[in-house]
């Protein structure tokens, strides 16, 4: 059962062949026997989210109409606030922290009854691609358990990937869903920035993130993206406007007459040749599902990388400012006549980890009187051009494509000390959150290098989510069909009899 896509087991709940208990206990199960492989969480929330399957069960036995995932399992990725559970970021300084409040995420997810299995594992504050910055030990990929499972959603991919999970959410500053996605073989999407609430998401760059739904496959991805989307108030930057209709087009899977724009930047020297190649069979798929392949050409996104480096640690800096000692978590060095400087030094001191500390001088240096034209300044600029380039590319084409990252899976400690490679990793996700449009990545297949995953990634106009999921559909209805089966069945087991 476990192995099943959220959709069936959706259905199988409404049929009542199963209940959300059995299914939710079933994940419990799973969980705790790969768990000590894996490390996807942080907190497993065994007896919360029996006590929600149980509600939703009830509610269902009373035939009260329920929305389309009400009683299927989700791993959330901690850094959203969910009410009285833990919620650290990945980070030490949160340790101890319970949120007096929902994000509206979770309470988007509450309202359509989806049980929460637990906080999953992350590169601390979402700062990085590997969830090795957390401080909470690394999280392992379950293709090859000494590879990273991408970051920062790194537990959230994993969990989906070890089949812990159905249903997962992440959250994406410059890649953290897409390129998780990618190298765990699964699907992930940034919707559109402002299409889903950031309120009770740990601020990391403002201008930049944006939750968004992880899944198996295109049509769970999109019913989860539904299930979470939408205006709210309490965000200053959320769209007032219909939720793009992502279900419908991923049912439809039709890309007849569409045109698919292939980004020259995107695709070069430096992406892995299994990765390449995987990315041009996925191009000759859709043009024999009727799309007309065209090249497009975006000049700025070779500023992308350097511009994305000075606008999300500046605004990083300016966030993280409030882990001050006094309002949240740890507390270090709070002994009589200690002042609240010194209180304050050596708490973010022994609190935040080696990158949350680098990304923090960056963006203050950055900002600092005197180079804020220069830096911050510059890459505001760059922003705008990227921005541009964007929108030139959206005239000759509806969506445009790209491999999500240039590698498959790196080994764990690998890049750990070389800050430069790791950011590398985002080249081809950073472009879509500057300009804040929608992006998605799906399984295209495995490198015949090394038999490791390969993400495509889509990318759609701000608000036209429904293309990618069009496209993503198709796309993933071909290759299913090439496999005859999925790809998450050629991962290895994790325990005897899988
Ligand atoms: N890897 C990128 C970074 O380290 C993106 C992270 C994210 O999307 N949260 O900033």
């Amino acid at each position: 059962m476990i192995r099943s896509t959220a959709a069936q087991m959706a259905a199988k709940l409404a049929s009542g062949e199963t209940t959300s208990v059995t299914l939710t206990q079933a994940h419990l199960d799973r969980i705790n026997s790969v768990e000590d492989k894996v490390h996807a969480f942080l907190f497993v929330d065994e007896k919360g989210a029996l006590e929600q399957a149980a509600s939703v069960d009830a509610k269902r036995a009373k035939g009260e109409k329920l929305s389309p995932l009400a009683g299927v399992p989700l791993a959330l990725k901690d850094v959203l606030a969910q009410k009285n559970k833990p919620t650290t970021c990945g980070s030490k300084i949160l340790e101890g922290w319970l949120p007096p409040y929902d994000s509206t995420v979770v309470a988007n997810l509450k309202k359509n009854d989806i049980v929460i299995l637990g906080k999953t594992n992350m590169d601390e504050f979402a700062m990085g691609s590997s969830t090795e910055n957390s401080a909470y030990g690394p999280t392992h990929n379950p293709w090859d358990l000494s590879r990273i499972p991408g970051g920062s959603g790194g537990g959230s991919s994993a969990a989906l990937a070890s089949f812990e999970a159905p249903l997962a959410i992440g959250t994406d500053t410059g890649g953290s869903i897409r390129q998780p996605a990618a190298v765990t073989g699964t699907v992930g999407v940034k919707p559109t920035y402002g299409g889903v609430s950031r309120y009770g998401l740990v601020a990391f760059s403002s201008s930049l993130d944006q939750a968004g739904p992880c899944a198996r496959t295109v049509l769970d991805t999109a019913l989860l993206h539904e299930a979470i989307a939408g205006y709210d108030p309490k965000d200053a930057t959320s769209i007032n406007a219909p939720v793009p209709q992502v279900v419908q087009a991923a049912k439809d899977g039709n890309v007849k007459g569409m045109k698919i724009g292939v980004v020259k930047e995107l695709n070069g020297d430096g992406y892995q040749p299994g990765v390449r190649a995987r990315f041009e069979e996925a191009l000759e798929l859709l043009a024999k599902a009727g799309a007309e392949i065209v090249e497009v050409s975006t000049p700025n996104f070779e500023y992308a990388l350097a511009a994305y480096y000075l606008i999300a640690p500046s605004e990083a800096s300016s966030n993280l400012a409030r882990f001050d000692a006094m309002r949240y978590g740890l507390r270090v060095g709070d002994v009589d006549g200690a002042s609240a400087e010194a209180v304050m030094n050596l708490t973010r001191e022994v609190g935040f980890g080696k990158e949350v500390k680098r990304r923090i001088i960056l963006g203050t240096y950055a900002l600092s009187s005197g180079y804020y034209d220069a830096y911050y300044g510059s890459a505001q600029k760059v922003r705008t051009l990227i921005t541009q380039d964007f929108t030139q590319a959206f005239t000759k084409a509806d969506v445009l494509v790209s491999p999500t990252c240039p590698t498959t899976a790196f080994k764990i400690g690998e890049k750990a000390n070389d800050p430069l490679a790791m950011y590398l990793n985002d080249i081809a996700t950073i472009p879509v959150n500057l300009a804040g449009i929608g992006g998605m990545s799906l399984p295209a297949g495995l490198a015949d290098e090394d038999g490791l995953p390969v993400g495509f990634q889509i990318m759609s106009p701000v608000m036209k989510d429904e293309r990618m999921y069009s496209v993503g559909a198709a796309l993933e209805a071909a290759l299913l069909s090439q496999w005859g089966a999925p790809l998450l069945d050629r991962a290895p087991a994790l325990e005897a009899g899988k």
